[in-house]
C-alpha cells in the first residue's frame, strides 16, 4: 500500500521594528496599532486593532467589540471585514495590519487572527479573487508579513465543498 507523506509550509517575511518597513507598510502597522483605542474590550481587556488598505485606495479600520453576553463579541478582523462589505462590496483588499494591546501584560510581539478570523479572510480572498496581505505586530516589536491570509488556513473549508 503506497503512502504519500506531505508537507505544508509557507514564506513569511519578519522586521524587527516599524522603521523598517515600507512608508506604506509602516503607516498601516501604525494605524492598526491606534485603532487599538476603539477597541470596547472591558472583559478580556484584550484590545485588538486592524486596519486595510483596499484596492481602490481607501482605508478601514476595524477593533473588537465585546459583550456581556461573551460570543455575542466580534473580533477586530471581522469588525472590518464588515465594514468593508457595507461600504465598498466586493472590493479587494491589498493589505491588512492587525495588533493589539494587551492591557493584562505585554504588546510586544505579532499577533495572529483566530481560527474563526482565519475562515473569514480566506473566503473573502476567494470571493474576490485576491489575497490578502497581513502584517503582525503589537504595539512594539517584530512584525511579520504574510502574502496571503489563507496561508494560516491550510484544508480550510470552502463554498466549494457545500457543492
Ligand atoms: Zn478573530
Amino acid at each position: 500500500m503506497a503512502v504519500n507523506k506531505s508537507k505544508y509550509s509557507f514564506d513569511f517575511e519578519e522586521y524587527d521594528s516599524i522603521e523598517d518597513l515600507s512608508p506604506t507598510d509602516a503607516l498601516l502597522v501604525s494605524e492598526a496599532r491606534k485603532a487599538t483605542s476603539l477597541a470596547y474590550a472591558p472583559y478580556s481587556n484584550f484590545k485588538v486593532g486592524a486596519y486595510a488598505l483596499l484596492n481602490n485606495g481607501s482605508y478601514l479600520k476595524g477593533s473588537n467589540q465585546e459583550n456581556a453576553s461573551y460570543p455575542v463579541g466580534i473580533c477586530a478582523e471581522r469588525a472590518l471585514l464588515a465594514s468593508i462589505g457595507q461600504l465598498f462590496p466586493n472590493e479587494p483588499i491589498v493589505s491588512m495590519a492587525i495588533s493589539y494591546d494587551n492591557l493584562n501584560g505585554k504588546s510586544n510581539k505579532p499577533l495572529s487572527p483566530c481560527g474563526m478570523c482565519r475562515q473569514a479572510l480566506q473566503e473573502y480572498e476567494s470571493r474576490v479573487n485576491q489575497p490578502i496581505r497581513l502584517l503582525l505586530s503589537g504595539l512594539e516589536g517584530k512584525i511579520f508579513i504574510i502574502e496571503q491570509s489563507n496561508s494560516l488556513l491550510p484544508f480550510s473549508f470552502k463554498g466549494d465543498d457545500l457543492k
